[in-house]
């Protein structure tokens, strides 16, 4: 299978680039999708992770001046 010719594996109607279902039959992810695909999808998984762990050290620092505060 070349990736220019690519051909869905239920109706073997001919596709162009990566689509997400078959133009013919409507068959979901006729293509697989190139390694750095998943690559970007993990790399903003991380990214998100981190984005999310930041941010409740934030939150936890913030209620801890606020009950720093609140006890003086
Ligand atoms: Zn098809």
């Amino acid at each position: 299978m070349s990736a220019r010719n690519r051909s869905c594996p239920r109706c073997k109607a001919p596709l162009q680039g990566y689509v997400d279902e078959c133009p013919s039959c409507g068959f979901e992810k006729p293509v697989a999708l190139p390694w750095h695909v998943y690559a970007l999808m993990a790399l903003m998984f991380v990214a998100a992770m981190w984005f999310l762990i930041d941010l409740d050290a934030i939150a936890r620092a913030i209620l801890a001046v606020r009950e720093g505060l609140g006890s003086m």
